[in-house]
């Protein structure tokens, strides 16, 4: 016990200090894209449209988007043209609407709107159901750790509960597959209302690399997104930013 005490004491105090005091984040990191296709020739603008193997940049109407909601951060397209697309390491993206994550170069960034009622009822305690539908688990990975002593979202009110009943929401991940489709709903229905459903990485939130499979089915439209955390997987610190600018507690 002894000797327990004492690595403890030599470990020190090891939560980060985020989100009050700025944080270093790794080198690879990728976060929110800075797009500029003015200078592009037509030759570039072919080669980025067909660069994505998500198919995440498109044109519509004349106009050259990137869906970020279902982006890998693969970087592929940042590596074969860096002039167009430049991801920066600015890791808050909470988003309330899907259209926000369609983004042109003309986008600007928006800051979450925080909702009223949403801080008011759960700005000190936000208990989540997490459902993981389909995917590959490396989401389910990075919400798990902001349980871990390193990220501690406990000390902001917000924990993983068992049951949905006991839960003021859901959190998503994974692109819905079949089988997961009515567990689903039945896991939105039995949480009290008012609840509140938060789709985590590309899959949940567009069905990611999953997306034309025949057997994903994607979410119900029952349910309705209160907040999108796009990523793949997003990293923990995009998914404890995201949460606590939905209740307020960041902004
Ligand atoms: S980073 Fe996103 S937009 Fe770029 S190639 Fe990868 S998936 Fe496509
Ligand atoms: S979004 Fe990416 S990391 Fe998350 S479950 Fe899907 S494939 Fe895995």
């Amino acid at each position: 016990m002894i000797k327990e005490i004492l690595a403890r004491i030599k470990q020190g105090y090891r939560t980060l200090p985020f989100p009050f005091e700025k944080i270093k984040l790794s080198e690879r990191y990728k976060g929110y894209p800075k797009l500029d296709f003015s200078n592009l020739k037509e030759s570039e603008i072919e080669e980025l449209l067909s660069v994505c193997p998500n198919s995440c940049i498109y044109k519509d109407a004349g106009k050259i988007n990137l869906d970020l909601g279902n982006c890998t951060f693969c970087a592929i397209c940042e590596k074969k043209l860096p002039q167009a697309v430049k991801f920066s390491k600015d890791w808050s993206m909470a988003f309330s609407s899907r259209e926000d994550l369609i983004l042109s170069q003309d986008t600007k960034k928006k800051s979450y709107v925080l909702r009223e009622e949403i801080r008011k009822l759960f700005g000190r305690s936000l208990r989540l159901r997490q459902v993981s539908a389909g995917g590959c688990n490396a989401c389910e990975a990075d919400c798990n750790v902001l349980g871990t002593p390193a990220f501690d979202m406990g000390r902001f009110g917000i924990q993983f509960v068992a049951s949905p009943r006991h839960a003021d929401g859901i959190l998503i991940t994974g692109p819905v597959s079949e089988n997961m489709y009515t567990a689903l709903i039945k896991t939105y229905r039995a949480v009290p209302d008012p609840k509140i459903a938060i789709a985590v990485g590309a899959c949940a939130i567009g069905g990611g690399i999953y997306r034309n499979l025949p057997k994903v089915k994607g979410i119900s439209e029952e349910i309705n997104i209160d907040l999108y955390i796009p990523g793949c997987p997003p990293n923990p610190i995009t998914i404890l930013d995201a949460l606590l600018r939905f209740i307020g507690r960041i902004k």
